[in-house]
């Protein structure tokens, strides 16, 4: 049976009640377990919340695990073990970009260099330089980028890795490498 509908009935007709009882805010309150219920028909919305809430964040973190799981494996063997062609062979590797080429570089490295190197790390592009690489080579070797060829790889890496450090810096002004080796 799907309990959906007769509980959303249930609490539909609790919320009319509990508003004619008391202001809205005083439902919300006790219903979070913020306030203990000071009027009858706050009791039962006072124990429904208490019984969902932690259903509802069981649900999301089961959800969350579900999802990490199935992209875990989302791999094929195929794709695993996939011969690469001769011209994926044949192309040196690529390297992770000098971001000092960036400084005169696009509006949009300009802007990333700016956040990174000098809101980041104050200038100190030396240390800069080897954060970024230590972020991108670390997220190299993640899951999520296991199934493309190496050059895709670095790229892709290279794109999201600027989204991500650009905004950390802007946002809260520091590194994820400089915090974690704090
Ligand atoms: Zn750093």
């Amino acid at each position: 049976m799907d309990w959906g509908l007769p509980m959303a009935v249930c609490l539909g007709a609790l919320y009319v009640f509990a508003v004619r009882a008391e202001s809205p805010s005083g439902v919300y309150r006790a219903f979070t377990l913020i306030d203990a219920p000071r009027h009858v028909l706050l009791w039962p919305a006072s124990l429904v919340g208490w019984l969902l809430v932690p259903a509802i964040i069981g649900g999301f973190a089961g959800h969350v695990i579900a999802e990490r799981i199935s992209r875990a494996k989302s791999i094929s063997t195929h794709t695993l073990f996939r011969q690469r062609k001769l011209r994926q062979r044949l192309r040196p590797p690529g390297l992770i970009d000098d971001l000092s080429a960036y400084f005169h570089g696009t509006v949009a490295q300009q802007d990333f260099v700016d956040a990174w190197v000098r809101v980041a790390h104050r200038n100190d592009w030396v240390r800069a330089q080897d954060h970024w690489e230590v972020f991108v080579r670390d997220t190299m070797s993640t899951q999520q980028y296991a199934h493309l060829d190496r050059h895709e790889c670095l790229r892709q890496v290279q794109s999201a890795a600027k989204m991500v450090l650009r905004v950390t810096a802007r946002s809260c002004g520091l590194c994820l490498v400089c915090e974690r080796r704090r």
